[in-house]
């Protein structure tokens, strides 16, 4: 990457992810005013405050600020399993692959991992055959992680709430790493004629623990919180500090992230229909499929007669300060740095490109 273009240049179209957007100018302003003290006595009005509404908002007794996404996973595992337990995830989920075997280095839980079916779920009956009797020779299986959205895909409620079921009837706590709950949320909104709110709640409902992120689509610089009952929130309480996750004035932090809870919420559907906007102007390129999107994230697929060709794409994009991410599979992520212009000029790049 060329980290000129990273910079804050109003020409670059960066579609890598939508952790990159930069916080507003009336969110720095919350961020300014925010009154704060040291939060490892509790004593940060701010972060008090984003604990309470997040928790509130999403229908539990308490929340944990924590200042990555990651942690938040690390400390919600932590706090439903022993050294020795197994919880079962998604083979593609965050909590698996991409926080470096966290649960199982620090926690010595074993990851039980099952394979998403094509529409991201992890089929019932699978979660079922992999739960584990109770018997010496297995580890005890606990817990049952999903994720929602996973890979830009809204998991059915009717889904959610099965597989919720199923844990409560063998025991095993529920957690959900919703990074993007709030695009899961504004899209059945959509579908239901309700609020995201509403939404986020139901999702919500369906599980123990939530970790949610602020510095996704909520357009924060930073920040995740981990919200579940006051026994499960003291017990990962405890393991944030182990972790070295304890902050002081933080208050600053999570003033942006509750500006993003009060004002990012119902934007979210534009970056869903900049989504479709990509999609629909890359129809039609020969050998390049595009994923039907339901949330921020577009996905291309490359026929093989096409992969050459392909794999020179996001080098001939970022001469062009159109930054994106991936190869024969290409992931592009609208956000709230976005606008239609740029969108419309990514497009059109990327099929001159391949149709060159
Ligand atoms: C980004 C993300 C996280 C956490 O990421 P951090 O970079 O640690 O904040 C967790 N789960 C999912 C699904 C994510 O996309």
């Amino acid at each position: 990457m060329n980290t000129a273009l990273s910079a804050a240049s109003p020409r670059v179209v960066d579609l890598r992810s939508d952790t990159v957007t930069r916080p507003t100018a009336a969110m720095r302003e919350a961020m300014m005013a925010a009154p704060v003290g040291d939060d490892v006595f509790a004593d940060d009005p701010s972060i008090n405050a984003l604990q309470e509404k997040i928790a509130g908002m999403l229908g539990f007794e308490a929340a944990l600020f924590v200042p990555t996404g990651t942690q938040s996973n690390l400390c919600g595992l932590m706090a439903h399993c022993e050294r020795g337990d197994e919880f079962i995830v998604g083979q593609m989920a965050h909590a698996y692959r991409w926080e470096g075997g966290g649960a199982a280095v620090l926690g010595s839980i074993q990851p039980q991992p099952l394979s998403h079916a094509e529409d991201g779920t992890l089929p019932l009956s699978d979660i079922e055959a992999a739960i584990k009797p109770d018997d010496p020779h297995f580890a005890r299986t606990r817990l049952l992680a999903l994720e929602n959205t996973w890979g830009g895909r809204l998991l059915p409620q009717t889904y959610l709430e099965a597989a919720s079921a199923l844990a409560l009837k063998h025991g095993l706590a529920r957690h959900l790493d919703g990074a993007r709950l709030f695009n899961a949320a504004v899209v059945q909104a959509e579908h239901n004629g309700t609020d995201p709110r509403t939404e986020a709640r139901r999702i919500a409902q369906c599980f123990d623990s939530v970790s949610v992120c602020f510095s996704k689509g909520l357009g924060a610089p930073f920040g995740s919180a981990l919200c579940g009952s006051k026994a499960l929130i003291a017990r990962a309480h405890r393991v944030r500090k182990m972790v070295g996750g304890g902050m002081r004035q933080a208050g600053i932090m999570a003033a942006a992230c509750s500006y993003a809870l009060d004002h990012h919420i119902d934007r979210m559907a534009d970056d869903h229909r900049r989504a479709q906007r990509l999609a629909h102007a890359l129809q039609g390129i020969e050998g390049v499929t595009v994923v039907p999107p339901q949330t921020n994230m577009v996905f291309l697929r490359f026929s093989d007669a096409l992969r050459s060709r392909a794999s020179t794409l996001t080098q001939a994009l970022e001469a062009q300060h159109i930054l994106t991410l991936g190869r024969y599979e290409m992931r592009l992520v609208t956000h709230l740095d976005l606008d239609d212009a740029g969108i419309d000029r990514a497009a059109a790049a990327i099929r001159a490109h391949l149709t060159a």
